[in-house]
């Protein structure tokens, strides 16, 4: 064997080594509050850094392209019973790369170019994926937006109806990427029927608190789920989709061949994990701790004047606007990266900001609660938050929160093992 194949990565590339301890040390000491990140096991992490990664197994379980796929053929049985046990659907497929590809196989089983899709706008919280005009989808459907009322800024269900009708869409899509509320998937299933429309729920980001039992299930109510696993889920960055017996075929058939080639048996094998993970009742007790969470962190922030968008939260994320507190989502963002708080600027509904700017930023409870914080310290954090955006264009008053956001961190401690596996290697 070569003398490449037996170094570790820090003889081999001290310049990625250090990179990712870098990352580890950011993660570690960052008050991670991106609504769609989250940290995984190292059980997870473990499969993802796996020699199933050297596995090419186009094909399903039992009807592969390639030898010697027998081992990961029970892999990816594994990742499909247990899916179907967590989420009760009638067909699954693992494979898809990742949330994007797993909407696009949807999209390509079941519509032709042209074919008109009814989904979120994506300025009021929808995805990428449900019809921007840069996107696949916006380039490759027709797309008719529904939104949020103005006055309580949930979905409008009413106007939702109304467009199905007039529209006549192949497909309705709903989930989305910025909203805080339950989404009614009955109701938007039964207008689905109504008008002779496909059905597809994107629960990308609340996938965790639907397994846990914690969101309504649009298993039920929808011709497909579709969903990442990496966001509320915890588990590696990729996909899945769900849907009724009847698209199983059309299904497959879109993931393997049109839009992929090979799975990542390595991601597959992770998802399978994953979804181990999230069987245990430990998994169910961290849901209803990231409900709690964001609960208490929307009420603390909205007493300090923020508003928070519909009111509050059901699930895992809130919209904060912060434009009545006189900064735009982009200094709120530069701002609290400076303390050591990571979130994202995002457009409100209806904002009156261009995109670049935005009113608001989201913040989700997903990655903190994983490091074991309650209540308690959602309080100390949008106090920190609250005291960081008073006088966000003072570069100390973000370094004495930054002070306080390392102790908090160091009382939470992330990934120990790796740090100090990774400080004494790229020394
Ligand atoms: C995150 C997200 C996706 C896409 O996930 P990627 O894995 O980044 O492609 C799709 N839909 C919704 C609603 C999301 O929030």
């Amino acid at each position: 064997m070569t003398s490449l194949m037996n170094r570790s990565l820090a003889q081999v590339d001290p310049d990625i080594a250090a990179i990712i301890a870098k990352e580890e040390r950011r993660l570690a000491y960052n008050l991670e509050m991106i609504a769609s990140e989250n940290f995984v096991s190292e059980a997870v992490l473990e499969a993802m850094g796996s020699v199933l990664t050297n596995k090419y197994a186009e094909g399903y379980p039992g009807k592969r392209y390639y030898g010697g796929c027998e081992f990961v053929d029970a892999a990816e049985e594994l990742a499909r019973a247990r899916a179907r046990a967590i989420f009760a659907c009638e067909h699954v497929n693992v494979q898809p790369h990742s949330g994007s590809q797993a909407n696009m196989a949807v999209y390509l089983s079941v519509l032709n170019y042209g074919d008109t899709i009814l989904g979120m706008n994506l300025a009021h919280g929808g995805h990428l994926t449900h019809g921007h005009p840069l996107n696949f989808s916006g380039r490759s459907y027709k797309i008719v937006p529904y939104g949020v009322t103005q006055e309580t800024e949930t979905i409008d269900y009413e106007e939702l109806e109304r467009l199905a009708h007039e529209h006549k869409p192949k497909l309705i899509l709903c989930g989305a990427s910025a909203y805080s509320r339950v989404i009614d998937f009955e109701r938007i299933g039964r207008v689905a029927r109504d008008v002779g429309a496909l059905s597809m729920a994107d629960i990308a980001h609340i996938a965790g608190l639907v397994a846990a039992g914690l969101h309504p299930s649009p298993i039920p109510h929808m011709d497909f789920v579709t969903t990442t696993t990496h966001k509320t889920l915890r588990g590696p960055r990729a996909g899945m989709v769900m849907c009724r017996e009847q698209f199983a075929k059309d299904l497959d058939r879109a993931v393997f061949p049109t839009v992929q080639g090979g799975p990542l048996m390595h991601a597959v094998a992770a998802k399978a994990v994953c979804f181990k993970e999230a069987l245990e009742p430990e998994f169910k007790t961290y849901q209803e701790q990231v409900i709690r969470n964001a609960r208490v962190l929307a009420l603390e922030l909205s007493n300090a004047g923020f508003r928070i968008i519909s009111g509050g939260t059901d699930n895992h994320v809130m919209l904060v606007d912060v434009f009545v507190r006189g900064l735009t989502g982009t200094q709120a963002e530069k701002a609290l990266e400076r303390a050591g708080v990571t979130v994202n600027k995002n457009a409100i509904p209806f904002d009156t900001q261009p995109p670049m700017k935005a009113s608001g930023v989201r913040i989700g409870s997903p990655a903190l609660t994983t490091r074991g914080m309650k209540e308690p310290e959602m309080k100390v954090i949008a106090g920190l938050i609250s005291e960081t955006l008073a006088d966000f264009e003072n570069e100390s008053a973000a370094k004495s929160v930054r002070e306080r956001v390392n102790r908090l961190c160091e009382s939470f401690p992330m990934y120990e093992g790796r740090l100090v596996r990774s400080s004494a290697q790229t020394k």
